[in-house]
C-alpha cells in the first residue's frame, strides 16, 4: 500500500521537494502511519522566501479594510469546514473529537475574526511641533515565521497567522512534524478566501527546518510555541539577525483551592486542568494546592469522578472524552515521570499505568493519574510532564501557599477557587503568572492576551496588544519652514 504524502504548501500550492526526504506521521490512537510529509529542502526553502517576499509586497499594499474582508472570508470557510478540519486534528493528535469539534478550529477561527476586525482600527498619531509636525505610521514587519507545537496544531497556526496577516505581514509557518496537516489545510483556506499566494506558506520538517527559519536574514520575527529548552535555542539563533521574538513556552501552573471554595467546582477545575486533551495543555494546573481543612472532601470527589467519568477509546467516537498521548516516545516519558514520582515517595491514588481502551487498543494511552503525599521538591511537582498527571499538595495559610505557588522558574498560568472576592483578587495579584483564572480554569478567548511570566514566555498572543507586536512604528517629521544649517 502506498502511503499518502503531504507536500510543503508554497506560493498558493503544494510543492514537491527534490531531496525525496520524508517523515512519517503516526495516528497516536492506532499506532499506524497515516501519511508522510516531504521535508522542506533547499528548493522549497528558497521558493518559500521568494514567494513570501512577493506576497508581502501585494498584501501590505492593500488597505487594512481589504485585508480584513479577505480574512473574514477565511473565517466563514473555516466555520463551514469545522468538522472536517477537527477530524484531521483528531487523526494527527489523538485527542477526542468532542474537544476538537468545538474548541480547536473554533478558537483558532475566533482569533482570525478578532484580528481581521481589529486591523482597520490601527491608527498612527500626529503631533504639532509649532509649525513643523510629525506623524507615525504602523507598518508591518515583513516576513514573519511561526513555529508550532503538536498539542493544538491548527489553533496555534491560526493564533500566529491571525495578527501577522491582519497587520499586513507574510508568514512562513512550520507546524510540528508530528501534527503537520492542520497548517496546510489552513493555508488552503487562506488561498480559497483570496489571500494572495505566498502570504502564508507552510514548510514541513523537524527542528532543522525550524532552525533555518530562526536565522534567515530576510525573516523579521519568530513566533514560537514549544518547550522552554527549544525556545532558548530559537532565541539564541534569532539573536544572530536581531529578530523580534514571541515565545509561548511550558508551564507548571498552580491551582489553589481555599477552604471556602465550592468543592465540586474546584474538582471540575482540577480535572479540566489536568485531563483535558489527556493532559497535553501548556497551561495545565499540575500543582493543585488544597487547604488541609477541605482536603478529604476534595480528594474523595476527585477520585470518584476520575474513576467514573473518564471515557477513553477511539477519539473519533463522540462519547470519548480522553485521548492518546501524542507518541510512544511521549507515552514513555510520561511513564518515566510517574515512576519517578513513586520512587520519590508520592502515592498514586488512581491511575499510573498505560492502558489499551476498547476501540483504540494500539493507541498510546496513559491513565489519568493522581498523586498525593507530594512535596514541593519532588520531580513530578517541579517539572512539566505534559501528560495526565496531577500532583495534589496541601497548605495551611494564604501567605504560605502564595510563596509555594510562586516557587518555580515557570509562570504561564495560575488560578484559585474561593468565595471570598477580596481574597481572590489579593492573591491573584501576587501570583507570578501571565494567565490567571478565578473560580474557573482553561478558557482562552481571542479577546484575552495570553503568555507567560518568567521562563514561560515573552510577548503575548491574542488580545489587542498582539497586533502591535506585528507592526513597527515609523515616525515621519515634516519640516514646514526653511531648514537652518550652519554648513
Ligand atoms: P518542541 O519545543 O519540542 O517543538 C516545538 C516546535 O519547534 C516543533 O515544530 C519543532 O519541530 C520545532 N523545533 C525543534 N527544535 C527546533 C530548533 N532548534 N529551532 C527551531 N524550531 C525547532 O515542543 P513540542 O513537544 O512540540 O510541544 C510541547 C511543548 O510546547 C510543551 O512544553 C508545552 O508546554 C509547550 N506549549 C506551550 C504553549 C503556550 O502557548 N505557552 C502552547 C502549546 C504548547
Amino acid at each position: 500500500m502506498t502511503i499518502p504524502r503531504l507536500q510543503n504548501f508554497i506560493n498558493g500550492q503544494s510543492l514537491a521537494n527534490e531531496s525525496g526526504e520524508t517523515i512519517e506521521v503516526i495516528n497516536p490512537a492506532t499506532g499506524e502511519v497515516i501519511y508522510e510529509i516531504e521535508v522542506a529542502d533547499e528548493k522549497v526553502k528558497s521558493a518559500a522566501i521568494e514567494s513570501a517576499q512577493a506576497g508581502f509586497k501585494q498584501w501590505s499594499a492593500m488597505t487594512a479594510m481589504e485585508r480584513s474582508r479577505i480574512l473574514l472570508k477565511a473565517v466563514a470557510l473555516l466555520r463551514e469546514k469545522n468538522d472536517e478540519l477537527a477530524s484531521y486534528e483528531v487523526l494527527d493528535t489523538g485527542k477526542p473529537m468532542q474537544e476538537a469539534n468545538c474548541v480547536d478550529v473554533v478558537t483558532g477561527t475566533d482569533a482570525i475574526e478578532f484580528f481581521a476586525n481589529l486591523a482597520p482600527t490601527q491608527v498612527g498619531q500626529q503631533q504639532d511641533l509649532g509649525g513643523d509636525f510629525y506623524y507615525t505610521r504602523k507598518e508591518p514587519l515583513g516576513i514573519c515565521a511561526g513555529i508550532g507545537a503538536w498539542n493544538y496544531p491548527i489553533q496555534i497556526a491560526c493564533w500566529k497567522s491571525a495578527p501577522a496577516l491582519a497587520a499586513g505581514n507574510a508568514m512562513i509557518f512550520k507546524p510540528s512534524e508530528e501534527t503537520p496537516r492542520g497548517a496546510v489545510e489552513l493555508a488552503k483556506v487562506f488561498i480559497e478566501a483570496g489571500v494572495p499566494a505566498g502570504v502564508f506558506n507552510v514548510v514541513l520538517g523537524a527542528g532543522d527546518v525550524g532552525q533555518w527559519l530562526t536565522h534567515h536574514e530576510l525573516i523579521e520575527k519568530v513566533s514560537f510555541t514549544g518547550e522552554v529548552g527549544t525556545g532558548r535555542k530559537v532565541m539564541e539563533s534569532a539573536a544572530s539577525t536581531l529578530k523580534d521574538v514571541t515565545m509561548e513556552l511550558g508551564g507548571k501552573s498552580p491551582l489553589i483551592v481555599f477552604e471556602d471554595a465550592d468543592i465540586s467546582q474546584s474538582v471540575s477545575a482540577a480535572m479540566l486542568g489536568n485531563f483535558y486533551t489527556q493532559g497535553e495543555v501548556c497551561t495545565n494546573c499540575t500543582r493543585v494546592f488544597v487547604h488541609e481543612s477541605v482536603y478529604e472532601q476534595f480528594i474523595s470527589e476527585l477520585v470518584e469522578r476520575t474513576k467514573n467519568n473518564i471515557k477513553a477509546g477511539d477519539p473519533q467516537d463522540l462519547s470519548v472524552n480522553f485521548g492518546a498521548m501524542i507518541s510512544q516516545k511521549h507515552q514513555q516519558l510520561v511513564m518515566d515521570y510517574i515512576a519517578k514520582g513513586k520512587e520519590e515517595g508520592a502515592t498514586v491514588l488512581t491511575g499510573g499505568n498505560t492502558f489499551s481502551p476498547a476501540g483504540a487498543e494500539n493507541g498510546y494511552f496513559v491513565e489519568p493519574t493522581i498523586f498525593t503525599d507530594c512535596t514541593d521538591d519532588m520531580t513530578i511537582v517541579k517539572e512539566e510532564i505534559f501528560g495526565p498527571v496531577m500532583s495534589v499538595l496541601t497548605f495551611k495559610d494564604e501567605e504560605e501557599v502564595i510563596r509555594r505557588a510562586n516557587d518555580t522558574p515557570l509562570g504561564l498560568a495560575a488560578g484559585l477557587m474561593t468565595q471570598n472576592i477580596t481574597r481572590a483578587h489579593r492573591v491573584i495579584h501576587q501570583l507570578e503568572a501571565g494567565i490567571c483564572w478565578i473560580n474557573t480554569w482553561g478558557a482562552s478567548p481571542a479577546e484575552m492576551p495570553v503568555g507567560g511570566y518568567k521562563l514561560s514566555g515573552i510577548g503575548r498572543e491574542n488580545g489587542i496588544e498582539a497586533l502591535n507586536q506585528y507592526t513597527q512604528t515609523k515616525s515621519v517629521y515634516m519640516g514646514m519652514v526653511e531648514l537652518e544649517s550652519p554648513f
